[in-house]
């Protein structure tokens, strides 16, 4: 079986458990041989056994439908690689919007230190502190979240301290606080993609309206941003206008993601 064979037989086997099972193969031939796109089709060479076994062994996991970045046990996430695992939510691109708002106010205004929590894999942490060279804490109310983020921040080379707390707890006074929280409604967590259900609970589940968690954070961070800072959350879908409202005082604006979803919620200090 050559390279491109692979693709196309992973293609149809993944068939009945994704919509992109063409994309999956290209990703899974891509990281078993250790090439790109174009080698893919340029090598015509046969795979080895060793490659076949490891191959069928993610085609297997996969059609239980564990999601394909546990299957491999990495993602990209803003151009970084980043260790995923069943304790932290996978990086989405849908968060992506959130880092790019923050890098775009950290260079505009200035912005010298930077709070991320519930920061799961450390993936928006990590990737803001890479991008800008901002002072960066992440935090995480997971002891092993705490271990995952530090292994990412070290793997990309990002400098930053990462300690267990449940949101503010323990924390300074920053420009720029961050989170991706628990954003899920009961009756949603009920209907989870099989894929999601991989995912921990702890980072889903947001309680009866799935915005449990923001009601803390708008209750806590008060004191813990700088006037002139920033709060950015992300939220799900439809939730928008419902976390702006937890904060009454404050200047807040929305932003889309590339879906064109209500995705970003900036709250102005
Ligand atoms: N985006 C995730 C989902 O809907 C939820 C992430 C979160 O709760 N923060 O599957």
């Amino acid at each position: 079986m050559t390279r491109a064979e692979a693709v196309r037989y992973i293609a149809r086997r993944l068939e009945p458990v994704s919509d992109s099972a063409r994309e999956e193969a290209r990703i899974i031939v891509r990281n078993i041989c250790g090439t790109d796109t174009g080698g893919i089709f340029l090598d015509q060479s046969e795979l080895g056994a060793d490659d076949i076994a490891r191959l069928e062994g993610i085609v297997e996991r996969r059609l239980k439908r564990e999601p394909l970045q546990y299957v491999l046990g990495e993602w990209g996430f803003m151009g970084f690689e980043f260790t995923v695992g069943p304790a932290a939510l996978i990086p989405r691109q849908d968060t992506e919007t959130l880092c790019e708002e923050a890098v775009r106010l950290i260079r505009e205004r200035g912005y010298r230190s930077l709070l991320d929590i519930c920061t799961g894999t450390g993936c928006i942490a990590i990737s803001i502190q890479k991008l800008t060279g901002i002072k960066t804490e992440a935090s995480d109310i997971s002891e092993e979240c705490v271990r995952l983020a530090k292994e990412n921040a070290n793997k990309n080379g990002a400098l930053l301290t990462v300690r267990k707390a449940d949101l503010f707890e323990g924390a300074g006074t920053y420009d720029i606080v961050t989170a991706n929280p628990p954003y899920v409604s009961d009756a949603d967590m009920e209907d989870l993609q099989e894929e999601v259900k991989y995912e921990p609970a702890l980072a889903l589940a947001g309680g009866s309206d799935g915005l449990d968690v923001y009601r803390r954070i708008a209750k806590e961070a008060g004191g813990h941003i700088a006037p002139g800072g920033v709060l950015l959350l992300e939220v799900g879908m439809g939730e928008a206008e419902a976390v702006a409202a937890l904060f009454p005082e404050r200047g807040t604006a929305v932003i889309k993601d590339l879906n064109g979803v209500e995705r970003v919620v900036r709250i102005d200090f």
